[in-house]
């Protein structure tokens, strides 16, 4: 009976992973690259590979958080100007937590000798 209750302790610990974290990163106006704006959201189920704006939030409204990036301007290393990117189609969520797939085994063998 002990053990029953030690096992569904550590069950929920993994429930973090469904969220995703993803840094924006914008096609750039001026020189065509891609620049991270340095900006992270966190998104639950979130697609696991780069996407614009416009298809994460296809036929949905989109957040306010997502919906200023439009008005905030970056700044292009190349050509040292100021831009701002009005195309949700040219704004990518790009993830940085879900490319490591190996961490997560990891993790849970971490989880159950810390226990
Ligand atoms: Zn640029």
């Amino acid at each position: 009976m002990q053990l029953k209750l030690a096992i569904g302790g550590a069950v929920p610990s993994t429930t973090d992973n469904s969220l995703t974290q993803y840094s924006i990163v914008v096609t750039c106006n001026k020189c065509a690259g891609l620049h991270e704006m340095g900006i992270s959201v966190t998104m639950e189920d979130g697609p696991t590979y780069k996407q614009s704006i416009r298809d994460v939030y296809d036929g949905k409204s989109l957040p306010k958080s997502l919906a200023n990036l439009t008005n905030t301007s970056i700044s292009c290393p190349k050509t040292g100007r100021q831009s701002t990117q009005k195309n949700h189609h040219q704004i990518f969520l790009v993830p940085t937590t879900n490319d490591s797939p190996k961490r997560r085994p990891k993790s849970i063998a971490a989880t159950s000798i810390k226990f």
